[in-house]
């Protein structure tokens, strides 16, 4: 990921008045049902991490399974922030049901297109 793209999000961070409740992370070996909102849940033991999954932030119900193996193709980073926090690079996006294209960076939802969100 780029320090350009880094930016440009920070400097959407910056300019987006969100009040709403920041994304957290949680480690699981087994994913709950149903999953929590605003959660990213990353599958793994003390040894590795290879999934992470995620409720649609869009609200259609769907639940996002994003491969963590650094092998796999594609693969996504979670970052996790002192704060709490978690960032999910690059962006997802789906290519069934809603096609919701976003990023979460720093616990927010940033959408990559003119999606409906509320
Ligand atoms: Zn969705």
């Amino acid at each position: 990921m780029t320090k350009k793209f880094l930016r440009w999000i920070e400097r959407l961070f910056r300019t987006t008045k969100d009040s709403a409740e920041a994304f957290q992370w949680a480690k699981v070996e087994h994913l709950p049902t149903p999953l929590a909102e605003k959660k990213i849940y990353v599958l793994g033991d003390d040894e590795c991490e290879w999934a992470a999954a995620m409720a649609c932030p869009c609200g259609c119900g769907s639940t996002i399974h994003l491969s963590l193996a650094p092998d796999s193709r594609p693969t996504w980073r979670v970052r996790r922030h002192r704060n709490g926090t978690v960032s999910l690079l690059p962006s997802v996006w789906r290519t069934v049901g809603c096609r919701s294209h976003f990023v979460l960076y720093k616990g927010r939802i940033f959408w990559c297109r003119n999606e409906p969100f509320e």
